[in-house]
């Protein structure tokens, strides 16, 4: 048997959530809780001291007044697929895991509207509207990941291009605060007045509160979709594709690119007949009218072949454009058979930067002695370098990860960002200050204070030097409002 983690003193904490959700709901046990100790990002693990699994929104509500009662730190968890740490729970801290909130509430396809439960997966919302609507944001881990980890992450995916993030799409959010007040931000319509507090929270990772409600829009199918895969020499013949389809005007549903590396590993998952050895893969779809995409797509293939192309393969049905898909989506797992080790990393470029820097990265690549593999959304410049490595081998996984800094640091020379859509959690926070000042850094911190005076939810992720909500940098000058006793700090 293995032995309960010890209680300390959130015994009657845990009792208190026994009570809401029901014993066999929450969970203590080490055994039980390792299953829970890191998401998508194995390098960190911590043990709650509690796992609690509620049902429904008015439990996650009592479960988070609980916490606040006890001054108990908690961390909201979907599915767990998460690439930088954001769901990595508080060691002593209490874990709130919506994998039961799984139930589309309403549909309203008239007016092209789902509200979901937060743990239901994204490919779930657009089997739920389909076949004449879907949800774009589209990631790659769409058939585990849970609609409340993508709004949290602000999630992206193949689609966004030309569709637009998860932001894009979410019309409103019921969301418990972190004193157990139960809030809707936005709603049914798009834009309603007042302060965009529906921005602020998605993207928020976790820190802002738990989404227990969220209303969706979709989107009509298009009329007709379809797709390519053209192989280049190099990443950067194909860089100058991408250019190319788009100022030709053209707007993809989609444009992905791996290189030689991620060709390789994803050819041995998916056997897809892909030209191992060949320098990159683009994946172009474009949808919408018959005629226009007809149009449209002709003038992609030239623009693939005139760019050096000698092999471009139009998918003949569904079931090899799903083939395509399936080549592209695997690229991740895939390389577990190349590599026993990998950092999967999120940075974002210019467009018009991605051969420099693709050529910056071979170089540090080249000067660690490791190997990168390139798999990436070319149209949006969101690159997901994959920085294999040996863990085994003593300071592989510590040189690894400095490399994976170091291509943080080019993407940010270039004009770019330290993450695109996997978040910053806890595994780039230390990256923050490389991209914002303290000035911005402070307001960010007042606005989570705004939402969660306690530092209650999530505490510990995204900022990089987290502050109590009352301390204001710099010397304490008492503001004339404050004297005349109409505000406080907070
Ligand atoms: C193979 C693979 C491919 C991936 N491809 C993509 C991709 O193409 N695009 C992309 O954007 N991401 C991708 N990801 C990353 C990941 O799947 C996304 O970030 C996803 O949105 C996480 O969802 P989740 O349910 O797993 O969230 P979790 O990992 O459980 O949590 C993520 C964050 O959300 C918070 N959170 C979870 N639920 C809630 C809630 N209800 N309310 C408030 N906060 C909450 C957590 O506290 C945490 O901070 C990929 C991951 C893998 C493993």
């Amino acid at each position: 048997m293995v032995p309960e983690v010890p209680a300390r003193d959130l015994a009657p904490l845990v009792a208190e959530l026994r009570a809401v959700v029901g014993d066999e709901w929450v969970y203590t046990h080490e055994h039980q809780l390792r299953t829970y100790e890191s998401d998508g990002l194995l390098q960190y693990q911590a043990i709650p001291a509690a796992a609690v699994l509620p049902a429904t929104s008015e439990q996650v509500q009592a479960v988070v007044r609980a916490c606040a009662r006890a001054d108990v730190p908690f961390v909201a968890r979907g599915a767990g697929s998460g690439l930088s740490g954001g769901a990595l729970p508080i060691a002593d801290g209490i874990l709130i895991v919506t994998s039961r909130m799984k139930r589309v509430l309403e549909l309203d396809l008239a007016n092209q509207r789902v509200c979901v439960e937060p743990g239901v997966t994204n490919i779930a919302v657009s089997s739920a509207v389909a076949p004449d609507f879907f949800y774009p944001p589209d990631p790659s881990s769409q058939i585990v990941c849970s609609i409340g980890g993508n709004v949290a992450e602000n999630s992206g995916g193949a689609h966004c291009f030309k569709y637009g993030f998860t932001t894009n799409y979410v019309c409103g959010l019921e969301v418990v605060l972190s004193d157990g007040e139960l809030v809707v931000l936005g709603g049914r319509e798009l834009d309603p007045p007042g302060y965009d507090l529906l921005g602020a929270f998605v993207g928020s990772e976790g820190t802002l509160g738990i989404a227990t409600k969220v209303w969706l829009r979709v989107v009509p199918v298009p009329e007709s979709v379809r797709t390519l895969v053209a192989f280049f020499d190099s990443t950067h013949a194909a860089g100058e594709a991408v250019s190319e389809i788009v100022q030709s005007g053209v707007v993809p549903g989609a444009i992905e690119m791996m290189d030689k590396v991620a060709i390789e590993a994803s050819e041995q998952m998916a056997h897809a007949g892909y030209p191992v050895g060949r320098g990159a893969a683009l994946l172009v779809e474009l949808d919408g009218a018959e005629q226009e995409c007809k149009t449209r797509f002709d003038q992609v293939v030239a623009l693939c072949e005139r760019c050096g192309s000698d092999d471009v393969r139009v998918a003949r049905d569904e079931t090899e454009r799903q083939l395509f898909w399936k080549t592209r989506k695997a690229a991740f797992p895939a390389m577990g058979r190349i590599s026993p080790n990998y950092f999967v990393q999120d940075g974002v470029i210019p467009r018009t930067k991605l051969p420099e820097v693709l050529e910056a990265i071979d170089a540090l690549a080249a000067e660690y002695g490791m190997v990168v593999a390139n798999v990436f959304h070319a149209g949006d410049g969101n690159l997901h370098p994959l920085v294999c490595f040996d863990g085994r081998n003593a300071g592989e996984a510590e040189r690894a990860e400095e490399l994976s800094g170091r291509i943080l640091d080019a993407c940010l020379e270039a004009g770019g960002s330290i993450t695109g859509e996997h978040g910053v959690g806890v595994d780039k926070k230390k990256h923050m200050p490389k991209m914002f000042g303290e000035p911005d850094l402070d307001a960010f911190q007042r606005l989570r204070c705004a939402f969660d005076p306690a530092g209650l939810a999530n505490p510990g992720k995204v900022m990089p030097t987290p502050r109590l909500c009352g301390e204001v940098p710099g010397v304490y000058r008492q503001h004339p409002l404050e004297a005349a006793g109409l505000a406080e700090r907070f």
